[in-house]
């Protein structure tokens, strides 16, 4: 299956990168995928996975997670600020944190719930108008404004634009992640994942490599 080979080429790009092995953490990203074929991903040992609406993860993790204690699902599609609280209890990691009201949100939330996933500041790289995400030269006051409010930031995560070399999306990502202190870098998906890796990605976000293409109709 693509599990394993996706498995193999992380290994090989961050051998290649002289990177520690599991440095780049694998986010399997099972939105929209046949339950079938997430249930062989999770036979076949893997843990970590990735969706983009709330929503749809609440109607299919809890049973997964019943059967599966140790599974772990990722948020990495933008968030309403209503749906905050239900997000803060399903998923162990935000990674579409792109605004100030919902950082305040999220810390009301965290102090009510005494808990937080670990967060990640989205960062729209390719200032691109229909996508979510802080701009670039407002990352460094908005990363600010969310430590100041004591929530638990790991790092960020990028989109580059689909007709541009995503090189130099994660280039400037890594750049603004380094002069803030931050350690996480969630970039990369499959078609371009080994290119994150070889720049600092600490998750990548592999879906259709894995599953097989995603079927919308
Ligand atoms: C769907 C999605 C992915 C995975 O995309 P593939 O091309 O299938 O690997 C990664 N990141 C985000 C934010 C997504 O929405």
């Amino acid at each position: 299956m693509g599990l394993i080979d996706i498995k193999a080429r992380i290994a090989k790009a961050e051998k290649l990168a002289g990177r520690a092995p599991g440095s780049a953490q694998l986010i399997a990203v099972s939105k929209v995928q046949p339950n079938a074929r997430v249930e062989a991903v999770l036979e076949a040992g893997h843990r970590l996975f990735g969706e983009n609406k709330v929503q749809e993860a609440a109607g299919k993790w809890p049973a997964f997670q019943e059967r599966f204690p140790d599974a772990e699902v990722h948020l990495i599609g933008p968030l309403q600020s209503n749906k905050a609280r239900q997000a803060m209890q399903l998923f162990s990691a935000i990674h579409s944190v792109d605004r100030p009201k919902l950082a305040t949100t999220l810390a009301r939330l965290a102090q009510e719930l005494g808990q937080c996933p670990d967060l990640f500041v989205q960062v729209n790289t390719g200032e691109e108008e229909q996508k979510a995400g802080i701009l670039p030269a407002e990352a460094d006051a908005f990363i600010k404004e969310v430590r100041d409010l004591d929530l638990p930031l790991k790092g960020l995560m990028c989109i580059p634009p689909v007709d541009e070399t995503p090189s130099l999306h994660f280039a400037l990502l890594g750049k603004i992640a380094a002069r803030n202190g931050l350690e996480g870098l969630s970039m990369g998906m499959s078609s371009d994942f080994e290119e994150a890796i070889a720049l600092g990605a600490t998750h990548v976000r592999v879906g259709s490599a894995i599953f097989g293409e995603r079927d919308y109709s």
